[in-house]
């Protein structure tokens, strides 16, 4: 499902919600407080609206929270809270953003199982980081050095989408389409895998995924890979997954 269908069916989905909660939309005032009432049903449900705006918003939460730190206007206890916070959030909504779009309409808790470990997995670098933070601070060395260091981390925000639609994918039967991102150069296994339509078990089988840093599979490591994995109806490619 691409993002702009995803778009219409949160709105269906929030419409319904409006009239459920016995709000007609009559006024422009009206409207203001339809539209408040829909971010957070819309937030609630982590339903996605772009997933590049929310790896953006990410990486930008992850950016003030280190340079606040290396400005010293949080100690070490708040960064850790706000690091925390963070992975925490981000992870959970893109759990959520994966299961919606593949189209896993039951309640997902009992399937976050997976995404507390990526959650806790992440959480072991917070302290290295904030070290490297005072490091620097120390030294004088500037803070925008881990300015990309926020931007490589959020990356983790579409990878956890993709895990998701695997997940999810399979538990449903789902086919995945692998569509390069916007980066202009692209590996060559990511261009090998472009445009295969293959069942979400079969990609889990492989052990292919988009990003996943390091990831052994793919040429690129994963560092930098924007590939998406996209539920699908086109019919599933001829031979399977080629061997990259
Ligand atoms: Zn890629």
């Amino acid at each position: 499902m691409n993002p702009r269908a995803n778009v219409l069916l949160g709105i269906q989905a929030a419409t319904e919600y409006l009239k459920a909660q016995g709000i007609y939309i009559k006024s422009r005032r009206d409207i203001f407080a339809s539209v408040k009432v829909i971010s957070s049903y819309i937030t609630q449900k982590g339903i996605a609206i772009d997933a590049e705006k929310t790896r953006r918003h990410y990486e930008r939460v992850l950016r003030n929270d280190i340079r606040d730190f290396y400005n010293q206007e949080i100690e070490v206890g708040e960064y850790i809270d706000a690091m925390i916070g963070n992975i925490e959030n981000q992870f959970t909504r893109a759990w959520h953003e994966g299961a919606e779009n593949v189209g896993f309409m039951e309640d997902i808790s009992a399937h976050l199982q997976p995404v507390m470990e990526y959650i806790a997995e992440e959480e072991n670098y917070i302290l290295d980081l904030g070290q490297q933070i005072l490091d620097a601070a120390a030294a004088g060395d500037p803070v925008q050095q881990f300015y990309s260091r926020a931007e490589l981390w959020s990356n983790r925000y579409n990878e956890i989408v993709n895990e998701a639609e695997i997940y999810f994918g399979k538990l449903i039967g789902a086919r995945l389409i692998w569509q390069l991102g916007a980066t202009e150069e692209h590996c060559a296994t990511c261009a090998a895998l472009d445009g295969i339509v293959a069942l979400a078990e079969e990609w889990e089988r492989l052990g292919l995924h988009p990003q996943g840093a390091p990831n052994d599979k793919l040429e690129c490591g994963g560092w930098r890979c924007d590939c998406s994995l996209f539920e699908t109806t086109d019919p599933l490619t001829e031979g399977g997954i080629p061997s990259v």
